[in-house]
């Protein structure tokens, strides 16, 4: 491949984005983001040592997500001197039960994956948009599409399905998964840095603004918390998690909330939010001294413990797990409860580890050890879009 690739990854108010360089360890060029579209847009790019290049603001009305895409591409293309970007790899949320790997923008494919809307309304429309915007304006571009969900296409059918009758499923109505990205990333990091385990039973913990679980025997996915939607599973920065289906029957009878109305709760009123009644941020949390606070913090962790027994149970035991995202990379605290929630599992954490907050965090005698690695979805976006355009180019694709 020549030129650069570049990786975005659009979601409802921001579009993230890298450029890295032509070369087979794809070396990073740029990255950044373009956030609070619709509101104030700000964009600002960094170089592979985060080191500012360019920062821009607009007002709500002077750049929308077709225009901030553009923006992106021009700003990064005079950023990159002389190199053009001849390939661009994009996150889409959904790749329903089709598409189970990545896949190279051609006529009909964004059509293919506009059907697939009604599965993610919140996201999968933003996924698409970029995709279209550049068709458009720089067709000589290739694009790849990436699958959140093309991580969990090796889960068994009991991972997979809900026990609701079938012609529901068979329409569509099933466990999908998300955060497949990152977990493919931390699961190959993994394999990195502690080869000993490439073979093992791992949770992966990705607590971010958005949370899950990930059971990965082998490398590949075995059950996730995640289900049909990402509101299930675990607690989140706004979003509430697994819920007893008869509280939401119980708001449409009794509260008179339509599906709008619900969808707004589960999905931004909820969680860490919702429960301190102060902010979904972990680190206004921690800085707060009002015991809501505490309570929803509490409960975050009281849903990670209970639910990484339900991944060690779906593996059969547990020789890893591995905290990622921002919370799992960042909060020692979280960490710290999370661990001491698991030594029924055989994990003796290391606490000096895990305050420094890298590699190995667990003690040395540990029977389960403990990591942390971040992540970095943009490089497996990368990775993917590279490996899908050069099988292309050498006929293997075709
Ligand atoms: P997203 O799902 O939006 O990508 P991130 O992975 O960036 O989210 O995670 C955001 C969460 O990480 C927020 O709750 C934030 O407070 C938390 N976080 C980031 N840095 C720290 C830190 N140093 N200490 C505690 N929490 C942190």
């Amino acid at each position: 491949m020549q030129g650069c690739l570049g990786v975005l990854n659009a979601g409802s108010s921001s579009i993230k984005f890298a450029i890295y360089g032509a070369g087979d360890d794809l070396p990073l060029r740029l990255r950044g983001q373009i956030e609070a579209i619709g509101v104030a847009p700000k964009l600002k790019v960094s170089d592979a040592a985060g080191r500012t290049l360019a920062e821009q603001g607009w007002k709500a009305n002077e750049l929308d997500h077709a225009a901030a895409t553009l923006q992106i591409l021009r700003t990064c293309q005079e950023l990159l001197g002389g190199a053009r970007v001849t390939a661009i790899g994009h996150r889409v949320v959904h790749g329903g039960t089709r598409f189970a790997a990545p896949l190279r923008v051609e006529p009909g494919v964004v059509d293919a994956l506009g059907a697939l809307v009604s599965l993610a309304p919140l996201h999968q429309p933003h996924n698409l948009a970029p995709i279209r915007v550049i068709a458009d304006a720089a067709p000589h571009i290739a694009q790849v599409a990436c699958f959140d969900t093309a991580f969990y296409f090796s889960q068994p059918w009991v991972a997979q399905a809900f026990a609701i009758p079938r012609a529901f499923s068979e329409a569509g109505v099933r466990r999908y998964g998300f955060h497949g990205l990152s977990y493919e990333f931390v699961s190959s990091r993994l394999r990195a840095v502690a080869p000993e385990l490439a073979g093992g039973r791992v949770v992966i913990a990705h607590l971010g603004n958005g949370a899950s679980l990930c059971a990965v025997l082998d490398g590949r996915s075995v059950a996730s918390t995640m289900g049909f939607t990402a509101a299930d599973g675990l607690m989140m920065g706004t979003r509430c998690g697994a819920i007893d289906p008869g509280v939401l029957l119980y708001l449409m009878d009794e509260q008179g909330m339509d599906a709008r109305a619900i969808e707004d709760l589960i999905y931004h009123r909820s969680g860490l939010l919702g429960v301190s009644g102060i902010s979904s941020d972990m680190r206004t949390l921690r800085a707060s001294v009002d015991a809501s606070a505490a309570e929803a913090i509490a409960l975050f962790v009281n849903r990670i413990v209970r639910e990484i027994g339900s991944m060690a149970a779906a593996l059969g035991g547990v020789d890893a797990l591995v905290f990622t995202a921002g919370i799992g990379e960042n909060d020692p605290m979280t960490r710290a409860s999370v661990m001491t929630g698991c030594a029924w599992l055989g994990l003796e954490p290391d606490a000096a580890r895990n305050e420094a907050g890298a590699g190995r965090i667990s003690a040395e005698r540990s029977r389960v050890s403990a990591w942390v690695i971040p992540t970095d979805e943009e490089r497996m976006i990368a990775q993917h879009t590279f490996d899908t355009l050069h099988a292309f180019e050498t006929g293997a694709g075709e």
